[in-house]
């Protein structure tokens, strides 16, 4: 089996740039979170804000209706468009031209809105990171993952990646598979787990950051969110993908002292990831 690359903060360190002293806004990236149905709109919203907090500029989000005024109310920050449905996405169309693109936290499996991801993928040309339903989708049209751009970023726990890639039957061919899927269809695979590896091609990553606290809701739509802000940032693919799994699992180390495994939620891991950079 190929030996892993740890993820440490020596190479951390190698990957991270600090933001220079004259950067603004319209440089440090602007990312698009898109996703959410209707009792859903909460993966959204933790994803988008963990996004804003891991340094992009702009962070809009793209939702279905039912969405606005709570978007608007939990995040002043963000920037809201609107699917023309009031409960689901159906049609992923806007006019702004973000570096980066997360899809998938609370988006459902509704048959519009799988329509509503094919055409987004037909012409969409921007650095993405594909999560949750998004991810669901794609495991029962796996033909459309011609269409994702190289190098983009799937983010899938066990069972997503079951969907993915099919059963296995050690650790070994779960590692092998994962490499022949991605080396297949130029994708970079967040393995979430305990501990999250990274597969991209041959090469395998193992984090070395996080614990059992981080096995709670919401708290993979905040990682999609980070790795997504850090893309838009202009991080290689890869860095970001390491960068975020690292960063997600450190808040949840820093905080276990105070919150204890069971009272740590993923509005925890957005808190924390000042602390984090730090
Ligand atoms: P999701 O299932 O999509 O909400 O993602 C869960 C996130 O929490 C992933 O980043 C996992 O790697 C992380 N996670 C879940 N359980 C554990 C665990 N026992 N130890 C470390 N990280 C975990
Ligand atoms: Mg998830």
């Amino acid at each position: 089996m190929t030996n892993p690359i740890y993820i440490n903060q020596k190479e951390i360190q190698k990957r991270y740039k600090q933001p220079g002293k004259h950067t603004h806004k319209g440089i440090q990236g602007h990312a698009l979170i898109i996703g959410g149905s209707y009792g859903k709109i909460g993966a959204v919203s933790l994803s988008a804000k963990a996004c804003l907090k891991t340094g992009c500029g702009l962070v809009t989000v793209f939702i279905p209706k039912c969405g606005y005024t709570i978007l608007q109310t939990a995040i002043p920050e963000v920037m809201v468009l609107t699917d023309i449905q009031e409960e689901k996405i159906s049609n992923i169309t806007f006019e702004i031209a973000p570096q980066a693109i997360g899809i998938g936290p609370g988006l459902g499996q509704k048959i519009e809105t799988q329509k509503a991801l094919h055409q987004f993928l037909k012409t969409n040309k921007t650095s993405l990171v594909i999560d949750a339903d998004a991810l669901n989708i794609l495991s029962q049209n796996k033909e459309w993952l011609s269409l994702v751009p190289p190098k983009t970023i799937l983010t899938p726990h066990p069972k997503e990646l079951e969907r993915l890639i099919g059963k296995w039957y050690s650790e070994e061919e779960k590692i092998n598979n994962t490499i022949s899927f991605s080396k297949q269809h130029q994708v970079i695979i967040v393995m979430k787990g305990a501990p999250t590896q990274i597969i991209d091609g041959e090469t395998v990553y193992e984090n070395t950051t996080g614990n059992a606290a981080l096995a709670t809701a919401g708290s993979g739509d905040v990682l999609t969110g980070m790795i997504t802000s850090l893309l838009a940032q202009s991080y290689e693919p890869i860095s970001a993908a390491i960068l975020g799994v690292y960063l997600h699992g450190l808040t949840a180390d820093i905080a276990l002292p105070e919150t204890g495994y069971q009272s740590f939620i993923a509005s925890d891991v957005i808190a924390n990831i000042g602390k984090a950079f730090l």
